[in-house]
Formats: structure tokens, C-alpha cells, sequence
């Protein structure tokens, strides 16, 4: 199975990809994980995407283009794959588009999360993201075990840049601007499935299992 979550930063994208990736065993494709390991790393690709990304802006369409490009090629997508925070502007979504007939691919659903603004910004500014393996917690919601260490691998926790108050508005001005549209673009497409993103995570995750039973692919 092929999939796109698409959603407002803040709506538990990357978590419900983990959880349907694991259970699909299939891979999770993050474009935000991506830039951030490229970052950490140095690489020219990290010292291209930093600033935009400390800023809470996108980063340039042609970077992240390439970096699908490549990676939906590469074999363990044979038997499926998650997007996960692409394509997040319309032209991401026409550079998909045409990437996807020349590998033999097509996306089969694109489930739409859906969170209100002042929940969104709840969230975000109490998420505490682990340097060293990229999980995430949050301060009220999901605190990890103890303070500030990873439960999953022990490495500090930090907040990201990104996820301070006036970034965050800034990521959410990006999200309406740039990439709400493509709701509109893939319901068009007859590929658009809402689920409401409120809830524990686990509840969440089972009204995407039901969808994903219950929808047959377009
Ligand atoms: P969130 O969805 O919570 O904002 P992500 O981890 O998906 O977090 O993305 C973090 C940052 O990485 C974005 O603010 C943006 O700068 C960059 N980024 C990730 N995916 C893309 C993309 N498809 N196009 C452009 N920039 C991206
Ligand atoms: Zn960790």
C-alpha cells in the first residue's frame, strides 16, 4: 500500500506513519527526519535546508523533489510506503505525480489528519523531540518517563528550533499558504480520506486501520 498523511504540523503525522509503517512493515518516508539527520550530519543537503528550516519556512521545492526522487527508488518501497510530510506544496505534489508512473507507482490513499489551529499550537509548543533518535514526547501530553531522556533509546531530549511560539506561527502560515491546497488537489484526485486527529494516539491510529480496511484504493 502506498499512502500520503497529509495534515497541519502538530496533527501526529509522523507518529500515525510510524504506527502504520510498523504495522505494514513498510517504510516511512519523513522529509522533515531527512533534513534534520542532514543537518545534524553537516552534509551540503543540511547546510541548504537549515536555515529554512529554523525559520519554519519550507524548504526550496527542488530540494526535497530530488531527495523522493531517490529515495522511492530504492528497493524496500517495492512493497509500500508512508509519505510522510510529502508533498507539501502543489508543485511537490506534480513533481509526485510524474515520478510515480516511471517507478511503476501509484499512491492509493491520502489520509487527510485534521486538527484545529489553537490545539495545534497546544501541542507544538510542549513537544520535546530526542536528538538522538528523532522520538517524540510532549511536556503534558506524553511525558517521557523521566525528564528530558528519550524512554526509547536514553538520549536527551531538546525542543526543536522549530517548535518555538513564533516559528510555530510561522510553520502554520507556511501550512495554510502552501499546503492546504493540496487538499483540494487530491480530493479532486478522488484520493482524499479524512480522519479526525483528536484523541489518544492508539484511537487515532485505529480509525486509520478502519479506513484503510474499508476504502478500497482509487
Ligand atoms: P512539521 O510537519 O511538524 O512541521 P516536519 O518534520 O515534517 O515537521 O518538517 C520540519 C521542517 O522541514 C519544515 O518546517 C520544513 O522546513 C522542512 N520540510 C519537511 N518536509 C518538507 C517538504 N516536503 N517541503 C519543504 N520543506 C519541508
Ligand atoms: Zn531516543
Amino acid at each position: 500500500m502506498n499512502l500520503i498523511l497529509l495534515g497541519p504540523p502538530g496533527a501526529g503525522k509522523g507518529t500515525q506513519a510510524q504506527m502504520i509503517a510498523e504495522s505494514n512493515h513498510v517504510p516511512q518516508i519523513s522529509t522533515g527526519d531527512i533534513l534534520r539527520k542532514a543537518v545534524k550530519d553537516g552534509t551540503p543537503l543540511g547546510k541548504k535546508a537549515r536555515g529554512f528550516m529554523d525559520q519554519g519556512k519550507l524548504v526550496p521545492d527542488e530540494v526535497v523533489i530530488g531527495i523522493i526522487d531517490e529515495r522511492l527508488r530504492e528497493p524496500d518501497c517495492h512493497t509500500g510506503f508512508i509519505l510522510d510530510g510529502f508533498p507539501r506544496t502543489t508543485s511537490q505534489a506534480e513533481a509526485l505525480q510524474s515520478i510515480l508512473p516511471k517507478i511503476g507507482k501509484s499512491i492509493d490513499h491520502v489520509i487527510n489528519i485534521e486538527v484545529d489551529t489553537e490545539e495545534l499550537v497546544r501541542r507544538l509548543t510542549g513537544r520535546r523531540t530526542c536528538k538522538n533518535c528523532g522520538a517524540m514526547f510532549h511536556i503534558l501530553f506524553h511525558p517521557p518517563r523521566q525528564e528530558g531522556i528519550c524512554d526509547r533509546c536514553g538520549g536527551p531530549l531538546y525542543q526543536r528550533e522549530d517548535d518555538k511560539e513564533e516559528t510555530i506561527r510561522v510553520r502554520l502560515n507556511e501550512y495554510q499558504r502552501q499546503t492546504a491546497p493540496l487538499i483540494a488537489y487530491y480530493q479532486l484526485k478522488k484520493l482524499l480520506r479524512p480522519v479526525r486527529g483528536v484523541g489518544g494516539e492508539k484511537e487515532i491510529f485505529e480509525r486509520i486501520v478502519r479506513l484503510l480496511n474499508t476504502t478500497r484504493p482509487s
